[in-house]
Parts: structure tokens; C-alpha cells; sequence
């Protein structure tokens, strides 16, 4: 598409190529591992990068391209690398910037298997991480670099504390230091926040999570802003910047320009290391990514309208959502997240693990599940799962304590949920003992019809809700 649309037009229409052969409204599954050669100087020719068609699905494939031009229109970046996870994404992310000797400076509120990845992974190949302890506090960042640093990493909307990142503030400091800042905006997604527009420069998905959308398949995408500006400081970025044989004595800068580091991380990383997704992933993420908005628009009104719920029950000692005017990443969400927080945050049971085992044992509707951003509503105990291979101190220091229990809300009806969270709470009261609290909140979630905005009030008796069933 010529012009900018609205986010809605884009995520049905964006990057659309017409189906020459049939016609077909949506675009084939074109599971083919291999592409004809019409005959040999064709073949020369796609292996000389002169004939763009198609080789090997490795090193691409048409439905899989789709999805790449469609994600990189809607995070506004110049292209994108559709791979099999997110895992995959945020390896081929850093090893485009990335070599041996090199540092990166990191958010320590980070997915635990992109910290793995950085500590155990990358560590092994040399190259060094160091963690910020308070990601708001940019003196922080910028007292970390180092000489050798070659990067900043962090998430938009990390998991599970909802503590939402200064995309901008971090960004700058990062380009203080003359590094990109690489963003994982998996639990945002382009609908909630566009991290390139406010200064990020490389921008990795999960896309088995909200961009797919319906828990049915993994995927992963590195999005390059095309913004950092390599050849400042040439020195740094040899891969990027000294002659290379292969194009014909240029270096990747002269040749692609702003495009340089997404065509080395497709062509000299992605295809080398070959985390492909299959073809029919990739349409079952398109699929996905044709509803985003809607979705996520849901999600996070559903989200609100929990956190709320939860933020007045007695039995909860904190809820960590960004939505809520109390918590200290209220102003952050504010400004950079003002469609909504995610759906993606935690909450403590006073009562620690013996509380929060009772309370996932007795919800229904929620999917005692790892898994972020599927239609339905999923609830997991960090301190026993994900983040159970840190120490209690590590834990202690991130917020994770024994009684805090994560939530990706889904899509249902909020009233069906809020009331499967009081089913939890006077479990919890019951096992507590002493009768239970007889003057339960009663509080119960209701959706507007007509303005499909979910909002809370004071409506069923609590015994009357727990006696029903699903
Ligand atoms: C799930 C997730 C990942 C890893 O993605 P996979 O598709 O499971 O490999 C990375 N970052 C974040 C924020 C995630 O939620």
C-alpha cells in the first residue's frame, strides 16, 4: 500500500501482493521447500541477488514474506525477519550487532528465556551482559556502558510486573553511548506501542503470543527501524561497514544503505543458523495479526476491569498493572501505552504459595498454563515455574514473591472471569480458616454492550456467584 492507513486497515491489508496465478483473496500456504529455476541463467541469477525471485525456503518463501512485509508496515520498521519463536528472533537480533568481545547492556526485567539466552547462550560465545537493576533510572544504563558495548536490550511491556519501559528516555541514552536499542515489544504489540517511533531502533516479537493470538502455533520476527546510523562510527560494526566479497567489494552499508543490518541478519545469520517457520505457521500467524486490534483492544479492557477487581480485594497485598493510578508505572503507560497496559500483569495473595496453590487450583475458566497473549485467559505461579531457577533473593529483588501470580487475560466476558477469581478468593478464605469472610466485595465485572468497555460494579451476592457453575 502507497499510503498510510489506520491500524486496522493495515493489519488486513498491509503488504498484500496480488495472486497473479489464481486470484486468490488470501494468499496461499505455499509449503514448498524449494522454488523451479525456469532454466540456468535464472538460477545463476537468483544466486547472484540479480533475479529476486524465490531459491530455497530457508532463505525465503512467499507466505512466510507476507507476514514480513505486513509486521514491518505495522511497527513502522524497513523490514522484517519472519523465524520459528521469539527465541529465535531475539538470537538473530543480537548476533546481526553482536561478536565475540562485545557487552550488552540490559533491562533485568526481562523474559526469563531471553536472559538464559543472553547469560548462558551468548556468554559462551564471549560475549558479555550486564543487568539494570532499576530500568527507570537512565544514569543507571548509561553507568554500565562500557567501551566494548555494542547494545541495549529491554521489553516494552516485561512480564510479569507490567513494569512498562521509557522507550525514549532509554533509547537516547543508548544513543549517548553510540549503541541501537533492540526492544522485545512482544506483550505490547504495533497496536499498543510502535517502539520505533519513539526511538528504538531493532524491534523483536514473540509472535506466538498476541500476534498470532490464538495459542496455535510459535513464531518470532526481528523488525529493523532502519534509524540507527552504522556508518558513525565505522570501527565498530565491521560486519556492516568494511568490503565484502560477496557484494562485489561494497560493505552492506553502501549496499543496502538503512537496510544493511536486516539484510546481513536474513543473509548471513537467519539463513546460516536456520530458525525458518514453516509456511503454515506463518499463515496461521497471518490469520492472527488480521484481528490485533481487535483482540488486544479487548484484552486490555478486560485486563483493566481484573486489576481493578483484584486491587480491592483484601486477600491481595499489590497489583502490578500499569493501568491502575497506583502504580509507579502509571505515567509511563500514560505516555507510551495510552490504547492500554497489556494484559499481561501479576497480583500477590497475602497468604504466599499455599494461598496462590489453592487459588489456581480452584479457578476453572482460567488455563493453568506458560503461555502469554492466546485468546484465553491463562494463570501461572512465577515462583514455582518460571522464574523458579533464581534464588529467593533474585526473586525478592524482581518482586516475585511466593504469593504472586500471573495473569494473561484473555478475550471472554469479563463477568465470567471476575467471577472465576472470586471462586479463587473464597477458596482461599476457606482454606485460610475462620469461616471465610462473610462480607465478601460482590463486586462483579459487566461489559457495556454498548460501548463493549468492561467496567465493574457492585451487582451479584458473592455465595450466589460461587455457587454457580461453569
Ligand atoms: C514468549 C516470549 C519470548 C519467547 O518467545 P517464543 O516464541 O516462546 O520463543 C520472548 N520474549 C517475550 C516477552 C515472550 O513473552
Amino acid at each position: 500500500m502507497a499510503d498510510e492507513h489506520g491500524f486496522a486497515t493495515e493489519q488486513v491489508h498491509g503488504g498484500f501482493e496480488p495472486d497473479a496465478g489464481h486470484g486468490a483473496r488470501v494468499p496461499a500456504i505455499h509449503m514448498s521447500s524449494g522454488f523451479l529455476f525456469e532454466d540456468f541463467d535464472q538460477a545463476r541469477d537468483r544466486f547472484a541477488g540479480t533475479d529476486d525471485g524465490y531459491t530455497y525456503t530457508r532463505l525465503g518463501n512467499p507466505t512466510n514474506a507476507d507476514v514480513e512485509r505486513r509486521v514491518a508496515l505495522l511497527e513502522r520498521g524497513v523490514e522484517s525477519i519472519l523465524v520459528g519463536s521469539g527465541q529465535a528472533a531475539a538470537t538473530i537480533a543480537f548476533l546481526g550487532v553482536l561478536q565475540a568481545g562485545d557487552h550488552v547492556v540490559s533491562a533485568r526485567s526481562i523474559y526469563e528465556g531471553t536472559r538464559g539466552l543472553l547469560v548462558q547462550n551468548l556468554g559462551r560465545l564471549g560475549i558479555e551482559v550486564d543487568f539494570v537493576a532499576d530500568q527507570r533510572d537512565l544514569d543507571e544504563w548509561a553507568r554500565l556502558v562500557r567501551p566494548n558495548t555494542k547494545a541495549f536490550f529491554a521489553e516494552t511491556i516485561p512480564n510479569p510486573k507490567n513494569d512498562v519501559l521509557d522507550i525514549t528516555g532509554v533509547a537516547d541514552t543508548a544513543h549517548r553511548a553510540g549503541v541501537p536499542l533492540i526492544v522485545d515489544n512482544t506483550l505490547a504489540t504495533p497496536y499498543l506501542v510502535r517502539p520505533v517511533e519513539h526511538g528504538a531502533d531493532i524491534v523483536v516479537h514473540s509472535a506466538s503470543k498476541f500476534l498470532s493470538g490464538h495459542g496455535a502455533g510459535l513464531g518470532g520476527v526481528v523488525v529493523d527501524g532502519g534509524t540507527f546510523d552504522w556508518s558513525a562510527s565505522p570501527e565498530r560494526w565491521t560486519h556492516l561497514t568494511s568490503p565484502e566479497r560477496s557484494l562485489g567489494g561494497q560493505s552492506y552499508i553502501e549496499r543496502y544503505g538503512n537496510r544493511a543490518y536486516i539484510v546481513f541478519a536474513r543473509d548471513v545469520v537467519a539463513s546460516r543458523i536456520g530458525p525458518t517457520p514453516s509456511p503454515f505457521n506463518a499463515f496461521l500467524l497471518r490469520q492472527g495479526i488480521e484481528t490485533l486490534s481487535l483482540r488486544v483492544e479487548r484484552h486490555s479492557a478486560n485486563a483493566l476491569a481484573v486489576a481493578e477487581f483484584l486491587d480491592q480485594q483484601p486477600d491481595v497485598t499489590s497489583v502490578d498493572h500499569a493501568g491502575l493510578a497506583s502504580s509507579p508505572y502509571h505515567d509511563l503507560a500514560q505516555r507510551y501505552l495510552p490504547r492500554g497496559a497489556g494484559s499481561v500483569f501479576a497480583f500477590t495473595l497475602a497468604g504466599g504459595e499455599a494461598a496462590a496453590r489453592t487459588f489456581i487450583d480452584t479457578v476453572q475458566l482460567f488455563s493453568r498454563m506458560t503461555h502469554l497473549g492466546d485468546v484465553r485467559s491463562l494463570i501461572l505461579h512465577p515462583a514455582t515455574t518460571t522464574h523458579a531457577g533464581r534464588t529467593a533473593q533474585e526473586r525478592a529483588e524482581q518482586g516475585i514473591d511466593d504469593g504472586l501470580i500471573r495473569l494473561s487475560v484473555g478475550i471472554e466476558d469479563v463477568a465470567d472471569l471476575v467471577r472465576d477469581l472470586e471462586r479463587g478468593f473464597a477458596a482461599v478464605r476457606g482454606a485460610a480458616g475462620a469461616g471465610g469472610r462473610a462480607d465478601g466485595s460482590g463486586l462483579e465485572a459487566r461489559v457495556d454492550p454498548a460501548t463493549e468497555r468492561a467496567s465493574l460494579t457492585h451487582a451479584v451476592p458473592q455465595d450466589h456467584v460461587i455457587a454457580e457453575e461453569l
